[in-house]
């Protein structure tokens, strides 16, 4: 968590939930009212809708509020103004989301490990109707996810620009529930 003065605004399914395990997860989350808190501690408000947290975000300014919807998938909800950080609450559980949310500046980068390659089968350069083309996709292929902070240098742990890196903004928090093969380094750094 980065010292900024920052709030969080919470809505949709779960939110109770999702406001004690950030409690849990660091002590400076804290519901109270913004004008009553202390030095260090992060305001955490539950709103029961997208408006309400539109006006808590206007209310108090001076706050880097991040503005997070707890949606359920074939449930339509009105969305607050962006930015808004959307969490499957059927996917991520209180505690996940409450790492997303803490973490909400850690995103992901994938090291492509024997990226695919382009070739075409005749040696030819590629026909226009992409005939000759093949996708060879070398044994041991695989995709490594890194932790990157936002606006800061690559980890070390993240290989040079000599291999395949594919830059994204997907949470750090929530690469293990993609699938993905994390990183040992940055597992351990950022948990
Ligand atoms: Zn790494």
């Amino acid at each position: 968590m980065s010292e900024e003065q920052r709030g969080v605004i919470l809505y949709g399914r779960g939110r109770d939930a999702v406001a004690e395990a950030l409690r849990e997860l660091d002590p400076r989350y804290v519901l109270v009212d913004p004008a009553a808190q202390q030095p260090g501690q992060v305001p955490v408000r539950c709103c029961r809708d997208a408006a309400e947290a539109d006006a808590a975000r206007q209310a108090v300014s001076g706050v880097a509020w991040l503005v997070v919807e707890l949606y359920q998938p074939g449930v339509n909800i009105a969305h607050a103004r962006a930015p808004v950080l959307s969490l499957n609450s059927t996917e991520v559980d209180p505690g996940l989301a409450a790492r997303a949310i803490d973490q909400s500046d850690l995103v992901t980068w994938y090291e492509v490990i024997h990226p695919a390659r382009v070739i075409t089968v005749d040696g030819q350069p590629p026909a226009d109707d992409y005939s000759n083309i093949e996708i060879v996709v070398p044994g041991g292929h695989r995709m490594v996810a890194h932790a990157v902070r936002a606006e800061e240098t690559p980890p070390e742990c993240l290989p040079g620009a000599a291999l395949q890196i594919l830059p994204s903004d997907d949470l750090w928090a929530l690469a293990r529930l993609r699938g993905f093969e994390v990183c040992r380094a940055c597992t351990l750094r950022h948990g």
